[in-house]
C-alpha cells in the first residue's frame, strides 16, 4: 500500500455515476493511475460498500463513496464538500451520471425530459461551478464530460439525451476557454454503444417504439451505426479518461473526443 499521506502526489477525482458501467470503469482507471477516487451513484448500499472495498484493495488507491443524487444541486453541493472533507480537494471532476428515455417526442414524457435534463445536463454545469474555483487556485485541473456521439449526431426517438448531450459539449468548449491558463482542460468524450446497463434497458424500448424485435434492435439499430459492428468496450473509456489527465494531455483542451467504432466518421 502507497503512502497517501503525502496529498500532493495524487489527484483527487469525483466520478458521477461510478456504481455501474462507464463511470465504473472511469474510475477503476483512474483509481489504477494512482488517483484518489470519489465514487458516486445510484443503488444497493451492501453492494456499493462491496464495490468500493474491492477497487481499493484492487487498485491501492483511496476509494470513498457519496450517494449524492445529481438531479438535486444541494445533493451536488455536499458531494463536493465530502469529497474535500475526504481528500481535501477536487482536481478531477468526471461528468459520466447519466439516463435515457427512448420515444417519440409527441408521446415524450415530460418528467423524464426534466430528468435528463437535470442529470445529463444540468449537473456537470454544478459541479463544474462548485469545483472551478478550487482548480484555478491551485493550477490545475481536469473536467472529462462523458457525452456521446449523440453530442455530435441524432438519433430518432432520443429528443431530450442528444439535446442534452450536445448541451455537454457546448459546456465543455466553454470550460476550456475559462480554465485554458489556469491548467485546467476540459474535454468530452463521446462513446458510441458500450453494452452497459444503460443500453441494455433501452432495447425493449427501442423494439417497441421502431416495431423490431430486440435482436433486430441490437443488429440493425444499435450495431448498424457502428461501422466496426462492435460495441465499444467500458475500459476503453476509462483508459482513454485517464490518457486525459496524465501529463501528455495537457494541451488537449475543448474537444470531443469520439470513441465510437467510426459512427461519426460516416
Ligand atoms: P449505466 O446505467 O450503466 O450507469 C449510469 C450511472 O449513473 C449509474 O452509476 C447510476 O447509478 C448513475 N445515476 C443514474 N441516475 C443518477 C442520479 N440521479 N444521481 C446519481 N447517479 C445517477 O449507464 P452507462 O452506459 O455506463 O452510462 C454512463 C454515461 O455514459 C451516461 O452519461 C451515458 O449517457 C453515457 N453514454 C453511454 C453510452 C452507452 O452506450 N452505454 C454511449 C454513450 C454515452
Amino acid at each position: 500500500m502507497r503512502d497517501f499521506t503525502d496529498t500532493s502526489a495524487f489527484r483527487v477525482a469525483v466520478v458521477t455515476g461510478s456504481t455501474s458501467g462507464i463511470g465504473l470503469a472511469i474510475a477503476r482507471a483512474l483509481a489504477e493511475a494512482g488517483h484518489a477516487v470519489m465514487l458516486n451513484g445510484l443503488g444497493d448500499p451492501a453492494e456499493i460498500t462491496t464495490l468500493r472495498e474491492t477497487l481499493q484493495t484492487e487498485t491501492g488507491a483511496p476509494v470513498a463513496f457519496h450517494g449524492a443524487d445529481m438531479s438535486d444541486p444541494a445533493q451536488i453541493a455536499d458531494l463536493v464538500q465530502a469529497t474535500e472533507t475526504a481528500f481535501g480537494r477536487v482536481d478531477i471532476v468526471v461528468n459520466n451520471a447519466g439516463i435515457q428515455t427512448v420515444a417519440p417526442i409527441e408521446d415524450f414524457p415530460v418528467d423524464r425530459f426534466d430528468l435528463i435534463m437535470q442529470i445529463n445536463l444540468h449537473a456537470a454545469w454544478h459541479l463544474a461551478r462548485a469545483t472551478f474555483g478550487g482548480m484555478k487556485a491551485r493550477g490545475w485541473g481536469r473536467v472529462i464530460n462523458v457525452a456521446s456521439a449523440h453530442g455530435l449526431v441524432a438519433s430518432p426517438f432520443k429528443s431530450a439525451y442528444v439535446m442534452a448531450k450536445h448541451g455537454l459539449v457546448g459546456l465543455t468548449k466553454t470550460l476550456a476557454l475559462e480554465g485554458a491558463e489556469h491548467g485546467i482542460t476540459a474535454n468530452a468524450i463521446c462513446p458510441g454503444y458500450v453494452l452497459t446497463p444503460l443500453v441494455e434497458r433501452q432495447i425493449p424500448e427501442t423494439a417497441k417504439a421502431r416495431g423490431l424485435t430486440e435482436d433486430q434492435v441490437i443488429r440493425d439499430v444499435l450495431l448498424a451505426a457502428q461501422p466496426t459492428r462492435s460495441f465499444v468496450q467500458p475500459g476503453q473509456v476509462g483508459a482513454l479518461a485517464a490518457f486525459l489527465c496524465s501529463p501528455a494531455a495537457a494541451q488537449i483542451t475543448g474537444t470531443a473526443l469520439p470513441i465510437d467504432g467510426g459512427w461519426t466518421a460516416q
